[in-house]
């Protein structure tokens, strides 16, 4: 089968590894039509602007060895929106001081495995944050993104997939990529009769708290050296540690201010609060943050165990015997967004190989 304009893959989910598949058929003339369960496209990147702060929910920046983003965003007109990291190193609060850390220590204590190489060259962002490439591919995607069509499941049809939706309608496709967290797609590919996919849906996902805090610069009293901090293992913080957000990338904070976001252990209570009565002591923090914003993310991050790639690899060679389908996204192929982004961009490719279609 050639693919023509006429040719529809139907991508599920749109983080960023959905998005970036729905691209990469786009830009090959494929007629895509992505669908998204939440009123907004972005999965775990979200981005507030308020009062001239920029506020990450999710991801702040992306390791800048990798060459995934740079790419999509001169490939969308926004490369000139690229920031690179302003300060380096971090520190670790052992309790009763603060002591040099290891570059990249911060990000493995999130759960992001990183190689020693790919750190020398440290993290990169954009101006307005991390949501900018979901902005920019949103826009360019139009009409073909949709959101509040949650994929309630697939079945095989005589053209390729009947992917049913929440509220009862349905869209056809001759090909499916299923960009979703792997217990999502675990689910829908039960309902293809994808028996090795039950095993990728006990990949276990980290819950994660943050709580960005707003101050004028003359309340920190101490230096704001680095990134930030990691509280450490035997440190008894709910703070497992902090980055100085506005030190890390520009424009993050208005003039005179300074945002802080804090990564805390599950815990009760008013968090906002909670970090800032943590912080204040280490950073010679006087008054109340200006206001501080929580997001919870009750499963954040997978954590892969030691046979995850073999896992995937069985779900995949399951995937080949059936028409165009295919997996993407952190519960697949590395939890970095550069990692999602080759992932979703792989999936497309083949999806248009197995159409018949030209790859570059
Ligand atoms: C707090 C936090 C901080 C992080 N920090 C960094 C960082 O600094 N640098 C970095 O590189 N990475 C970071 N990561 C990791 C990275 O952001 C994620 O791994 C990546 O963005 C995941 O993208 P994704 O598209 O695979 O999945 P997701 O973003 O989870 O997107 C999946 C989408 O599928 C949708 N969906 C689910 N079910 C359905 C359904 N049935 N039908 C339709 N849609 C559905 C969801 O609503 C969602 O929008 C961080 C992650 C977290 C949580």
């Amino acid at each position: 089968m050639a693919v023509s304009a006429a040719t529809t893959v139907a991508v599920v989910g749109a983080g960023i590894a959905g998005l970036a598949a729905a691209w990469e058929l786009e830009r090959a003339g494929v007629a895509v039509t992505l669908l998204e369960s939440e009123r907004r496209a972005g999965g775990v990147i979200v981005t507030e602007r308020r009062d001239g702060f920029v506020v990450e929910g999710g991801p702040d920046g992306f390791l800048a060895a990798e060459p995934d983003l740079p790419a999509l965003a001169r490939e969308l007109s926004i490369g000139d929106r690229l920031v690179d990291q302003l300060a380096r190193g971090a520190a670790v609060w052992t309790g009763s001081r603060f002591e040099p850390l290891a570059e990249g220590s911060a990000a493995v204590l999130l759960g992001i495995e990183l190689r020693g190489e790919d750190l020398g060259a440290g993290f990169r962002s954009f101006t307005g944050g991390m949501a900018v490439i979901v902005e920019a591919l949103v826009t360019r995607l139009g009409p073909a993104m949709r959101t509040a069509a949650g994929v309630t499941g697939i079945s095989p049809s005589a053209r390729g997939y009947r992917v049913a939706l929440t509220g009862g309608s349905a869209v056809d496709a001759d090909g499916v990529i299923l960009a979703l967290p792997a217990f999502a797609a675990a689910r829908l590919l039960a309902t293809l009769g994808v028996s090795p996919a039950r095993a990728l849906g006990e990949l276990v996902y980290q819950p994660s708290v943050t709580v960005s805090l707003a101050y004028r610069s003359d309340q920190i009293g101490e230096p704001l050296r680095g990134t930030g901090f990691v509280a450490a293992a035997a440190a008894p913080s709910v703070v497992r540690a902090c980055t100085y957000a506005s030190a890390k990338y520009p424009g993050r904070a208005p003039a005179g201010h300074v945002l802080l976001r804090g990564f805390l252990a599950p815990s009760d209570g008013e968090l906002g609060a909670l970090a800032h009565a943590e912080l204040a002591p280490l950073l010679r923090i006087t008054g109340a943050p200006l206001w501080a914003r929580v997001f919870h993310w009750p499963r954040g991050l997978p954590r892969y165990e030691a046979h995850h790639a073999a896992r995937v690899a069985r779900v995949r060679e399951r995937l080949a015997r059936l028409a165009p389908i295919a997996i993407a996204g952190a519960g697949c192929d590395g939890v970095g967004v550069s990692a999602c982004v080759r992932s979703g961009r792989e999936a497309a490719r083949l999806i248009l190989r197995r159409m018949g279609g030209q790859t570059d």
